[in-house]
């Protein structure tokens, strides 16, 4: 059904698809006949030029009054879900389309390119999505995912609480089994989409051991918003991406059925770290995005204002820093699409995601940081463009594990790659 939405999309927006099905798009830099190719399949292309336009025709204009206001993109997240640039990887049989990473992760740069905070909450629906997803049964595939693709519903990825974000296994909230339920009490923060969720993807203890291994000390459960007992915080004021929805949740005596455990008891920990190796990729297309408008929108007003006689892009300083940019700007596109293409191979990507995440959310900072330095004072204000793009870049080195940890994981795999 939503192949059709994006067919219908593609219509209306001049665009035509020629396949019927998003699975007959392949990865890109496939090991085809000629070895490797950087070339985009037809199908890539056109998936690209609907989220290009959406971005540049429906987000931009509307992204600075979200900014201001806080407001969640209510009708901006319901023409995504109409145009099928949401919710991409559920699969066929649950009624959505199935893509790979690396397909969803082209869509999510050029929504990026509009307002990361846009971008965040649609992507926040992936991540919450990715454990039952790899984790599932048919069952609540069909009942949780499925519900999505007929409505755009929104869900969120439940695991950090004000005392343990980097430290996963540090968390307390816990479930206990009694009868055929979990009763859950414990407190969350930082939850995107916290308030706008449909259900939760929730991590909690239960092994009260404290010698027990993380590895088997967690569950992984899926939450409909609306049990009692779900309390929603307030939405947090955040530096940027100010209009996604970021909360704390507290559960007080939630009740959870056993048929809402994903796998099994103690498995929860390895549900909720492995999602990491297919949603850091889109995180990393969602920097690049974010660079990339930075990249434009001081290429742009080089060319237009002048000092000391010249346009600024003929000082040579400016004319370089434009091309530092440029250099970050597509390495850190590189990288995403290495570690999205690693996964869809079916390869464990841990690494090359890892290197994705910490590289595009480090250049995100950097480019856009350069990119106020490019407009001079100007950059500094909220008239223009560039200053939103500073403060939206930050989290990129915070969620969904910081720019330390990333390091962490890469000299971990390194090494044991190096030793074997
Ligand atoms: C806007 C926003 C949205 C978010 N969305 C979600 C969400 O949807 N779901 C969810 O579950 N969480 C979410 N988070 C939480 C986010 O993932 C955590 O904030 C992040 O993982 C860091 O955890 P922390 O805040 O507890 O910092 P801490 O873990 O306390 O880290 C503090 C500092 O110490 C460093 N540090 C910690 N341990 C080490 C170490 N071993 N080695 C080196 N340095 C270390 C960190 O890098 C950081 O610089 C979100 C956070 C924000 C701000």
């Amino acid at each position: 059904a939503l192949t059709n939405k994006v067919l219908r999309a593609s219509v209306q927006t001049g665009l035509r698809f020629q396949g019927t099905s998003a699975r007959a798009a392949t990865s890109t830099l496939k090991t085809a006949q000629g070895g490797f190719r950087f070339e985009l399949t037809d199908q890539q292309k056109e998936f690209q030029e609907v989220a290009r336009k959406f971005a540049r025709e429906e987000i931009i204009p509307a992204a600075p009054s979200y900014d201001k206001s806080g407001e969640y993109p209510v009708a901006l997240i319901k023409r995504a879900w109409e145009l099928g640039l949401i919710n991409s990887h559920i699969p066929e049989s649950c009624g959505g389309m199935g893509l790979g990473i690396f397909d969803a992760c082209l869509i999510t740069e050029e929504l990026a390119y509009g307002c990361t905070g846009v971008q965040t909450a649609i992507e926040a629906n992936s991540l919450g999505q990715m454990p039952v997803i790899i984790a599932g049964n048919d069952m609540q595939k069909k009942k949780y995912l499925g519900r999505m693709t007929e409505e755009p519903l929104m869900c969120a990825y439940c695991v950090t609480e004000p005392g343990a974000g980097s430290d996963v296994a540090g968390i307390k909230t816990r479930a206990e089994k009694k009868g055929d339920e979990y009763v859950v009490n414990g407190q969350k923060m930082w939850i995107t989409n916290g308030g706008k969720a449909n259900w939760y993807f929730l991590l909690a203890r239960t092994d009260p051991d404290p010698k027990c291994p993380a590895s088997k000390a967690f569950t992984g459960f899926i939450v409909d918003a609306d049990t009692p007992g779900v309390q929603m915080g307030r939405k947090e004021m955040n530096m940027g991406q100010r209009c996604s929805d970021t909360r704390g949740i507290t559960f007080e005596d939630v009740r959870i059925p056993k048929e809402n455990v994903l796998i099994g008891e103690g498995a929860g920990f390895k549900i909720a770290m492995g999602a990491f190796d297919k949603t850091r990729p889109p995180v990393a297309a969602g920097a690049t995005g974010l660079a990339q408008r930075a990249l434009d929108e001081a290429t742009k007003y080089s060319l237009e204002r002048k000092t000391f006689g010249r346009l600024i892009s003929d000082h040579q300083a400016v004319a370089f820093l434009l091309a530092e940019m440029a250099i970050k700007v597509e390495l850190a596109r590189l990288a995403y699409q290495r570690a999205a293409w690693e996964v869809d191979e079916g390869r464990r990507n841990t690494y090359y995601a890892s290197i994705a995440k910490a590289f595009a959310g480090d250049i995100a900072n950097q480019v856009a940081s350069d990119a106020v330095q490019v407009f001079g004072g100007n950059g500094y204000n909220s008239e223009y463009p560039v200053e939103k793009l500073m403060r939206d870049a930050k989290i990129y080195q915070i969620y969904e594990g910081t720019a330390q940890i990333q390091r962490l994981i890469i000299s971990r795999e390194h090494l044991v790659k190096f030793k074997n």
